[in-house]
């Protein structure tokens, strides 16, 4: 997932750049308005995280840019106007989301996730890598367009994995992701887990859709 910050306090552009590169989230900043949309019209991005009060060129006009040529990638407002008149404003230009500052980084996090998830919603209902298809609705796995049977929580986590497609997801967050309690991190308990699935998904084919990174966690690659 690729990531455009467009943001001229350095420190702030800077802060949220690193933290979401520790999720794994690819990051480009932009300092000024006139950059900003430069790359937003020329690169392609999941999203984008856009400053309001900006040099050259402002966030609203930055925005009604953007999507006058057609680009519908979701925008995130993130602004010290946090009036009522700038949040709608910003919403009736097309913005998809608002978080005023300060923010609360996980706030920002679970918002981006949120939004993240919203787009590629909309676009099908399912999920893939490879010949691996998820049909969120339907909670059915299929592999070469054979059904395969999960238990919920196994169907969970290769959701949940596909949904961080190209992310390497922690052991520690995919724990946090199967189980409500806070579990020791010493134990195989995740290894095992994704054996079972890996049995399941990955067992007979040529192609290993779940890929253990060693000594941090699980990724399922798109190619
Ligand atoms: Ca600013």
């Amino acid at each position: 997932m690729k990531i455009l910050v467009v943001e001229d306090e350095k420190k702030v552009a800077s802060f949220i750049k690193k933290g979401l590169e520790e999720e794994y989230y690819s990051v480009d900043a932009a300092f000024d308005g006139k950059e900003g949309l430069k790359l937003a019209l020329n690169e392609e991005y999941d999203l984008i995280i856009l400053d309001l009060m900006l040099p050259y060129k402002d966030g609203i006009s930055i925005l009604k840019e953007i999507r006058n040529e057609k680009i519908f990638t979701p925008v995130l407002i993130l602004t010290a106007r946090d009036t009522v008149q700038d949040k709608v404003k910003g919403l009736d230009t097309g913005a998809d989301d608002y978080l005023s500052k300060p923010f609360s980084f996980e706030e920002l996090l679970a918002r981006i996730r949120a939004l993240l998830r919203r787009n590629s919603l909309e676009k099908n209902n399912y999920l893939q890598a490879g010949d691996l298809k998820l049909d969120i609705e339907n909670h059915k796995i299929f592999r070469n367009d054979v059904e395969i049977i999960l238990t919920p929580k196994e169907f969970a986590v290769l959701e949940y994995l596909l949904r961080n497609k190209n992310r390497v997801i922690s052991r520690t967050k995919l724990s946090e992701h199967i189980y409500e309690f806070h579990f020791d991190p010493e134990t195989n308990v995740i290894d095992v887990f994704i054996n079972k699935l890996r049995n399941k998904v990955d067992k007979g084919f040529e192609k290993q859709i779940i890929q253990t990174v060693r000594g941090v966690g699980y990724l399922i690659k798109d190619d």
